[in-house]
C-alpha cells in the first residue's frame, strides 16, 4: 500500500502540473485526489486479478436426477439440508483420474449414476465427477459450472472444487499440467475465498476438523493421488506454505 505521504506526493505533483499546464481549469485538491485514487485502484486491480485461463467447455450431463442426487447426497452424506447444488468454494483438490484419456475420463463421469464400485454405490447413487479435468498437455476441460456440486471427494464436496488431472502412480503428472493447474487455481484463488488447496491424499487431514461433513464415521477411503511431489511444486508455484494449504 502506498503511504499517505506518498500519496500526497502525488497528489502535490499532478495538482501543479494541472496549474502549469495552464489548459485545465483548476481542480481542487479533493477532485485530484479522487482521480489519484482511481488510477492507483485501476493500476492495482489490473495487476492483482487472475485472468480466467483458457478452456474448453465439455459439459457433463446435468438433468433433474443428477440435481436429485446432489441434493441428496448433500443432505445424507454431508449433513447439509439444501434448496441448491450450488456450493460455496472454500478448498480446492488436485486428482490424478488413473484413467489415461480426457475423453474416457469424460465418458466415465457423464452418466448420472454410478455404474460400479459397491461401496461408493451404498453411500450414494450419484455418479462421481469434478468440475475441472487437465489433460496431458495442460489443456484445461471444464465439465461443470465452478459452483456446481460435484461428487470426488468425501467429507469435503460440499465446499470444494475438484480437479482432475490425466495421469496415474505410472504415469506422473507433467510440466504442463503443473502449469495449467497454477494457472487455473490461481484464478480460483482471485475469484474465491479458497482456505486450502490440498491433494486428494491429504484429504484424511481434515477428518476432526470443523471442514469436515461426513454423516458416516466409517465412511472413508485411502487415497495416493496426485502424490506428494506433485503437490509440494503446485505449492511452490502458488507461493502457499504447505502449513497453510492444509488444516
Ligand atoms: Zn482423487
Amino acid at each position: 500500500m502506498l503511504q499517505n505521504r506518498h500519496f500526497d506526493s502525488i497528489t502535490k505533483t499532478l495538482q501543479n502540473y494541472l496549474k502549469f499546464s495552464g489548459s485545465f481549469v483548476f481542480m481542487e485538491v479533493w477532485k485530484v485526489k479522487l482521480a489519484v485514487f482511481f488510477v492507483l485502484w485501476g493500476l492495482c486491480y489490473s495487476s492483482c486479478a487472475q485472468e480466467r485461463p483458457a478452456m474448453v467447455q465439455r459439459p457433463i450431463t446435468w438433468d433433474s436426477t443428477r440435481e436429485q442426487l446432489s441434493l441428496a447426497y448433500l443432505e445424507e452424506r454431508h449433513g447439509i439440508p439444501s434448496k441448491t447444488v450450488d456450493i460455496v468454494p472454500k478448498i480446492i483438490v488436485v486428482h490424478w483420474t488413473d484413467i489415461l484419456s480426457v475423453n474416457k475420463t469424460i465418458r466415465t463421469f457423464d452418466p448420472v449414476q454410478l455404474p460400479g464400485r459397491p461401496r461408493l454405490k451404498k453411500a450414494s447413487m450419484l455418479n462421481v465427477s469434478a468440475q475441472f479435468v487437465v489433460g496431458r498437455d495442460g489443456t484445461i476441460f471444464q465439465l461443470l459450472p465452478e459452483t456446481t456440486f460435484a461428487r470426488h471427494t468425501i467429507g469435503l464436496n460440499y465446499c470444494s472444487i475438484g480437479i482432475e488431472n490425466i495421469g496415474s502412480a505410472r504415469y506422473p503428472l507433467t510440466e504442463a499440467q503443473l502449469q495449467a493447474n497454477t494457472t487455473l487455481i490461481k484464478y480460483l484463488m482471485s475469484k474465491y475465498d479458497i482456505q486450502h488447496v490440498i491433494g486428494h491424499h491429504e484429504y484424511l487431514a481434515f477428518q476432526g476438523t470443523e471442514w469436515w461433513k461426513e454423516t458416516d464415521p466409517a465412511y472413508f477411503t485411502q487415497k495416493s493421488d496426485p502424490g506428494a511431489i506433485f503437490m509440494q511444486q503446485l505449492r511452490m508455484n502458488l507461493e502457499m506454505e504447505d502449513a497453510v494449504a492444509l488444516p
